[in-house]
Order: structure tokens, then sequence, then C-alpha cells
């Protein structure tokens, strides 16, 4: 059943779009987190997917690679059927926009408006995006979708991740998709070359913190469903990082000092691939240095 979805998405998508690899590979899955009875987590590669179905249709949170497009769809016709109405994005990056081309054939593309100027620029990193993976509707501050009985908030993060991030709130179903504002229990990647810092991310972490409780389920970018108390995590672990790092700025270490020195025990399974021990201690030294140039 499933099989014959893609198939027929795959005709409708046109041969340009469709990538016969992905479904030969029988070890790409995606992951169904069911979340509440409606609204869904798909974990697979690159950025965690939203899910949110009802009455209306369904609408769809970041779109990983457009290599992971068969192993989607399949998720998404276990969840209902049709395809996704709406699409947003969190933020620019390909792992969580890379497969905007395939769906947004049958949908509509929300984001932020610096998440379509850096997509259709490549800045400051990357090729231009196809014109047809674009958003379609863009905002500023934020905007209210209502859409199966209930509204969702888009709401902007400024230099955060990027400077192009959206947080979406489902308030009626205590559901919030951070997309790359958390990294569950590893460290965060803060893109300072697209308008992210520490200290905007930090901001926008305590502003989601006031705005949940602690039946609030969090979908992060990457990591495990969370709650309030992994985000708390994420806080202290910011909060400590910054003040460590500008401690060694002031007493004159230098950039490699500072990554010889290293993080408290403490964080040492926060480390990972992407972003390991070094590469983080690296982005708040960057940061915090520039910041003082500035003063
Ligand atoms: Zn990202």
């Amino acid at each position: 059943m499933g099989m014959k979805l893609i198939a027929l998405a795959s005709l409708a998508l046109g041969v340009g779009a469709w990538n016969a690899s992905a479904i030969q590979d029988p070890e790409v899955k995606v992951e169904i987190v069911k979340v509440t009875d409606q609204i869904s987590m798909l974990v697979g590669e690159g950025g965690n997917i939203g899910i949110m179905n009802g009455a209306d249709g369904l609408l769809m949170i970041d779109t990983q690679f457009a290599h992971m497009e068969a192993p989607i769809r399949t998720a998404i016709a276990e969840i209902s059927a049709g395809n996704p109405a709406f699409v947003v994005n969190t933020h620019w990056h390909g792992d969580h926009v890379g497969g905007n081309l395939a769906f947004a054939t049958d949908s509509y593309v929300v984001a932020h408006q610096n998440v379509r100027s850096r997509m259709k620029s490549g800045k400051p990193r990357g090729a231009p995006a196809d014109p047809a993976a674009l958003p379609d509707l863009t905002f500023g501050e934020g905007m209210t979708m209502h859409y199966n009985g209930q509204p969702v908030h888009l709401v902007h993060m400024p230099t955060g991740h990027t400077d192009g991030d959206t947080v979406v709130y489902f308030p009626q179903s205590n559901v919030v998709h951070m997309g790359d504002l958390m990294f569950n229990a590893m460290f965060p990647f803060v893109d300072i070359d697209s308008g992210g810092s520490v200290r905007g991310y930090l901001a926008a972490l305590r502003s989601v913190y006031e705005r949940v409780d602690d039946q609030t389920k969090i979908i992060p970018g990457h990591g495990k469903l969370a709650s309030k108390k992994d985000l708390a995590e994420i806080i202290e672990m910011l909060e400590s990082s910054i003040a460590m790092v500008e401690e060694r700025i002031e007493s004159g270490m230098t950039a490699q000092e500072n990554v010889t020195a290293g993080i408290s025990e403490k964080y040492a399974s926060w480390s990972w691939r992407f972003i390991p021990t070094d590469k983080w201690l690296a982005t708040v030294y960057r940061d915090l240095s520039a910041e003082k140039q500035g003063d």
C-alpha cells in the first residue's frame, strides 16, 4: 500500500525530482514517533520532521534531504492519506529544506523571509536553490496559521542558530517544534556565518522556556523528543559555556588555549560527530571575542 502511493507520487513529481536510488535502498527508513493524536515526529536523516494531521489536511515541518523523499512519503502515508498542503521550514540548512523541491509540488512552503533570501542566494555557503524549492509565503516577526482546529504560531527567533529560525507552537496540543534551536543533549551548531550567535541562541531558548510547561512535548531539530527539563539542561550548558569562555578571553587566553583547556567532564557526552567539544569551544570563543572587538 505504501509502495503504491510512492509510485503514484513519483509520477506526479516528474522524472527530474525523483531519486530512484532512495527507493531501492531498503536500509533508509523513517521512524514515526507519535507525539499526540494529531502530531508526529519523523526521524530519518537530517532534521526531525513534524507532521500535523486533521480534518483540514497535513502540515509538515521541514523536509530533510531530497534522497529521503520516498521513505518520508511512506511514513506520512502511514499517518494519513494525502500530501502535505503546507510545509513550514524552520531555517535554511540543507538537512531541513533539502526535500522542498519534492514536496513543494503539492504544497505551499512557509518560512521566515531570511530563509527564502539565503536559499535564493546560497549565501554564505552552497549553491542557489532551485526557484521551485523556495518558500511561497514568507513573514517577518511571525504569523499564525489556523489549521485542523487549532492555531499554529510561527515565531521568528533572530540571531540564534541562524538569522531566520522559526519556532512552531501548537498551544492546544501543547507541542513545540524548535528546529535547530534545540539539539537534545548535544552541543548545538551556532551558524555565525548565517547570522547566528551564542547569546542569541540562549535568548531564544529562554523565550521558549517561558512559554512551555512540564507537560509540553518538544520536537528538537536533532535528537530525541524532549521536555522542558531537557531545555533547562541546554540553557544551563550555554550559560556555563558563555561564563567560562568569557573569563578565559578576559584573562588573555588565545583561541587555541581555550580549546586545549576543554570543558567540564559533565558535558563530555554532549560531544558528537558534527559538533565535537573542540568545535563547540571554538564557536563560543569566536563569537564572544568578535563581540568584544565590536565594543
Ligand atoms: Zn540547522
